[in-house]
């Protein structure tokens, strides 16, 4: 059998905008194996810093070795950036994630009704599979077994007995998809002032990458600079109130995106964490809340990238909503969770 579970990648197709550099928008850890190649490639690439992690300029900027879109390094660029778009969730199995952010992911695989999707797959994730295989294979033993273990903990103070939790992804599953109020206005938003770097960002082909940043009962869409900074305000909308109505092509879309979420063990994860912290009732109900939190972050920053294409009010469209899952999925893959992070 093969040690990390690939299946979560089916359908999907990739293909790297080479413009895009929104991957880059990150200062990446470097595998201390790696770091002499990396430095002969790029005497100064770890700054004056000499940590274990490629700086990111100040300001919300991209990785120090970014210059005009396009790595310095490409090489000998480390780990996290030759996997990039896949993670690894390391907790009861090694299971390989997607960054659903990435405009150069296909998301149609997340609709599986729809005809052009992709059988099998997934499809151009060679390298970065490979990459990822790479580095699981070069892990220390005892970390997977300290994540197991510590996965294992987790739900036993739980009382669930299923490793994989499977029960509880089916009952959260089940549940009408009625996105809450709370979760609409997307309150978690970090503002500008706790740090440019710490804003959730997308790609949009016209203007680079974007910020989002919360402002009270509204929130502002920021160009980011390469450099840091801000390069200009793009537009100020008011936070979603209502859940806004969907075609029937974003409402699979939406519901698509629900079922992959609760696939991902990281979601689990958090969920555990966030039951954990709260007590009963339990992993079914934080994993609903937890998917909550995520859908109601993605119809907010779907209507805001609507309206951003010059398109309010009326119903969101699949586009809207794919849009909506850029913008939101980096900061759902990158939280604690039970067991280890690759
Ligand atoms: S975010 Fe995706 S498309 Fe953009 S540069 Fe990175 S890998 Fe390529
Ligand atoms: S090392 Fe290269 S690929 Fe990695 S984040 Fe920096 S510029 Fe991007």
């Amino acid at each position: 059998m093969e040690r990390l579970d690939t299946s979560l990648l089916d359908g999907f197709r990739f293909a790297c905008r080479p413009t895009c550099g929104l991957c880059c928008f990150a200062s990446p850890h470097v595998p201390l194996e790696e770091r002499a190649a990396l430095l002969a490639a790029v005497p100064d690439a770890l700054g004056a810093a000499s940590g274990d992690h490629v700086p990111a300029r100040a300001g919300g900027g991209a990785c120090r070795l970014l210059s005009l879109s396009r790595c310095t390094a490409h090489a000998a660029r480390p780990a996290p950036c030759r996997e990039f778009p896949v993670s690894v969730h390391l907790g009861p199995r090694a299971q390989a994630t997607l960054v659903l952010s990435c405009p150069g992911l296909d998301l149609t695989a997340l609709a599986p009704a729809r005809p052009d999707r992709s059988p099998a797959g997934p499809v151009g994730l060679e390298t970065e599979l490979a990459a990822a295989r790479a580095t699981l294979d070069r892990l220390d033993p005892r970390a997977e077994r300290r994540a197991r273990r510590g996965w294992r903990e987790a739900l036993d103070a739980l009382g669930v007995e299923d490793p994989l939790a499977l029960a509880e992804r089916r009952e959260a599953a089940a549940t009408p998809l009625n996105v809450s109020a709370t979760a609409l206005r997307d309150e978690g938003l970090p503002d500008e002032a706790d740090g440019l770097e710490n804003l959730p960002l997308f790609h949009d082909d016209r203007f680079g990458t974007v910020a989002i940043a919360g402002s009270g009962a509204e929130v502002d869409l920021l160009v980011l600079r390469e450099s840091g900074g801000v390069d200009r305000r793009l537009a100020t909308y008011p936070r979603l109130e209502r859940r806004p109505a969907l075609d029937p092509s974003a409402s699979e879309i939406l519901e698509g995106y629900r079922a992959h979420l609760l696939a991902r063990d990281g979601v689990v994860g958090a969920a555990a964490l966030r039951a954990l912290e709260a007590g009963p009732p339990g992993l079914s109900a934080a994993l609903g809340l937890e998917v909550d939190a995520v859908l109601g972050a993605t119809l907010a920053r779907a209507a805001w990238r609507q309206q951003l294409e010059g398109r309010s009010g009326g119903s969101l469209e699949a586009a809207a909503v794919l849009a909506g899952i850029r913008a939101t999925d980096a900061d759902f893959l990158d939280r604690p969770t039970v067991g280890l992070w690759l």
